[in-house]
């Protein structure tokens, strides 16, 4: 059986020919590992593995990872969606937070932010395939959300992320990501974080500028969600 450090060298070799095969330098992509439904266990094997960077979708589940492994030095983002409630715990243990698709999440996440701490690091989540049912703002909602955010205290904001629709084919899977390219660029605000691209469609996202890829499948294996 295959090990996460195995999953690891493969994936940083599709990360590098990715980078190469449109001129990018490999070390402006990084790794996000997405740990939701993985045991502590497999975020240690991770990092033994050089795995710095963890994304976590559910609160509860997070929290009680972080506190079997506070002896390493993780980073830990917040990826899934996000209620109200759930913001001042956000906000006092996580370094970046990838969802943020509206205003008043954004500024209960200021305020709550300890002031002891950096400010949070912020991807704002849009909706760039159209789907009803996903989160995201809409590109119409974009810039503004984008200024009120930016202005936020306890914030920083980086950049934006996108799940688009899943598709098989490259030019789908490239329009996607090119359109959040093109909405992070048309903002003008000097960001510099795209988090786009996952286990199956990351060369698509790093061909158009990704910044992080949020992986979990292809370093952790299948989730299996009846045991979760
Ligand atoms: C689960 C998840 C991922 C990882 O997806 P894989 O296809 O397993 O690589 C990335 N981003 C978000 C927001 C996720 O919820």
């Amino acid at each position: 059986m295959s090990t996460i450090a195995d999953h690891l060298g493969a994936l940083a070799a599709r990360i590098d020919s990715a980078a190469l095969a449109c001129g990018r330098d490999p070390a402006s992509i990084k790794l996000l590992a997405v740990s939701k439904t993985k045991p502590a266990a497999a975020v240690r094997e991770a990092y033994a593995a050089g795995v710095r960077d963890v994304g976590e979708n559910y609160l509860q589940e997070a929290l009680a990872k972080q506190d079997e492994l506070t002896d390493l030095a993780l980073t830990w983002h917040f990826i899934g969606p996000i209620q109200s409630n759930k913001t001042r715990a956000i906000a006092e243990h996580f370094a970046w937070v990838h969802s943020v698709d509206r205003l008043k999440i954004a500024q209960r996440l200021s305020e709550q932010r300890p002031t002891e701490l950096a400010p949070l690091n912020i991807c704002l989540q849009v909706n760039v395939s159209g789907e009803d049912s996903k989160s995201g703002c809409t590109p119409t909602e974009l810039p503004a959300l984008a200024a009120a955010v930016a202005a936020l205290p306890g914030l920083c904001l980086r950049g934006l992320m996108a799940i688009p629709e899943p598709s098989d084919e490259r030019a789908v899977q490239e329009a996607a990501f090119a359109r959040l390219r093109e909405l992070q660029a048309s903002l003008n605000l000097g960001l510099d974080t795209l988090s786009m691209g996952m286990s199956h469609d990351l060369e698509a996202a790093i061909s158009q500028g990704a910044t992080w890829v949020r992986i979990g499948t292809a370093l952790f294996g299948a989730r299996d969600y009846g045991q979760a």
